[in-house]
This record gives structure tokens, C-alpha cells and sequence, in this order.
């Protein structure tokens, strides 16, 4: 299977050995002929005011606009990237819109304040999967194509609240952790055998 990691900034050595230890050796894409082959993308977390910069600078982002059928999965960062619309994003900031959420930037507040939580997820099987929130988006609006896989609980200022923690929509696939930081890989088979796998 041919897939493809963003690698223009952010964790994206931490999705390879994931990929790998699932026996996919992913290319690192870079510029736009780093697209031709690949039938997924990964984006990576990181910090998406300067992937999105990058990806325009490289021109990755104007030849993915060509390729509406890659299958995409993003994490973190990766996720503000796949969405519709960035609360509090900077006003040079691009997003892809193939996800039809909204999200806030650090919405679950600073570094300080990044925290682990056991997620339960639609279509995959207990036991349950330790997720790492780093300065993570909160999804805020989540339109009606798009399916949440999995929520957490969360208190902002005394009122809990249930927050989208991972949203699909056709072949889009984005959460808010990172899953690439732990040794459980089963979000990326997700993708690769339910996302990717059957086109
Ligand atoms: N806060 C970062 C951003 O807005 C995302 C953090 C991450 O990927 N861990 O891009």
C-alpha cells in the first residue's frame, strides 16, 4: 500500500514508525511529485499556521487541491488543516475544508493544560485508547455528514462538556490526539483498512 506522510514540519517521524510497524513504508512528501503514487496522506501534529505556510511555500497544498479522492488522515494539527473553518486561526491561515467541522486552536488551553484521557471508538474494538491531548483543537460545530467516533468529557470553567475527539467523513479521517505518540496503532489501521482499504 502506498502511503504518504506530510513532512514539512511537526511529528511526522513518529507516523512512519507507526505505519511501519504495520508493515507500510510510507513516503515522505515533500513537494508535489511526492503525490503521484500515494493512495493515503498522513497529516501530522504539529503547528498548522506553519504547515500551512509550507504548504503553500512548497506547493504541496495547490496539487492536493487536485487530488480530491486522496483519502487523508490528520492528527492534531493535522485535523485544523482538514477543517471547514478555524475559530481563533490566524487570519493567513489555510485549512482544506474536507472536513465539515469547526474547530478552536488550544482550545483545551496551554501546554500546561495538555492531559491523557481512555477513549472508547466507534468501529474499533476494547479496550479502550490512551489519547494524548497536546495543545489540542476543540471541535466546536460538527456538520451532519460527519460521524464522531469518539467524545471525551471535558471541564471548561466548571461546566463539563462532551467534545468530538474523532470525526470522520467519507474518506477524511481526523483527531484531535495524536495517536502516533503512543505504541497503539490501531487508529492508523483504521485508516488504512477502513479509510484507504476499500477503494
Ligand atoms: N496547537 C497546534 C496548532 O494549532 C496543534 C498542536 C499539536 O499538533 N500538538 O497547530
Amino acid at each position: 500500500m502506498h502511503i504518504g506522510v506530510l513532512a514539512l514540519q511537526g511529528d511526522f517521524l513518529e507516523h512512519v514508525k507507526m505505519l511501519e510497524s504495520l508493515g507500510v513504508y510510507p513516503k515522505l512528501v515533500t513537494s508535489p511529485r511526492d503525490l503521484d503514487s500515494i493512495e493515503g496522506l498522513i497529516f501530522p501534529g504539529g503547528e498548522s499556521t506553519t504547515i500551512s505556510k509550507l504548504l503553500d511555500s512548497s506547493q504541496v497544498g495547490e496539487s492536493l487541491k487536485t487530488r480530491p479522492e486522496l483519502p487523508i488522515f490528520g492528527t492534531c494539527a493535522g485535523l485544523i488543516l482538514l477543517a471547514r473553518s478555524i475559530t481563533d486561526g490566524r487570519a493567513d491561515q489555510m485549512s482544506f475544508g474536507y472536513l465539515d467541522i469547526e474547530v478552536r486552536r488550544n482550545g483545551f488551553g496551554r501546554q500546561i493544560r495538555s492531559f491523557e484521557s481512555d477513549l472508547d471508538l466507534l468501529g474499533i474494538s476494547p479496550p479502550p485508547m490512551k489519547a494524548v491531548f497536546i495543545r489540542a483543537p476543540v471541535i466546536e460545530k460538527v456538520g451532519a455528514e460527519v460521524t464522531v467516533m469518539a467524545s471525551v468529557q471535558y471541564n471548561f470553567d466548571g461546566v463539563d462538556e462532551s467534545v468530538p475527539v474523532v470525526v470522520r467523513q467519507g474518506r477524511y479521517l481526523g483527531s484531535a490526539f495524536h495517536p502516533e505518540l503512543t505504541s497503539d496503532a490501531r487508529l492508523h489501521e483504521y485508516f488504512l483498512q477502513s479509510v484507504v482499504g476499500p477503494r
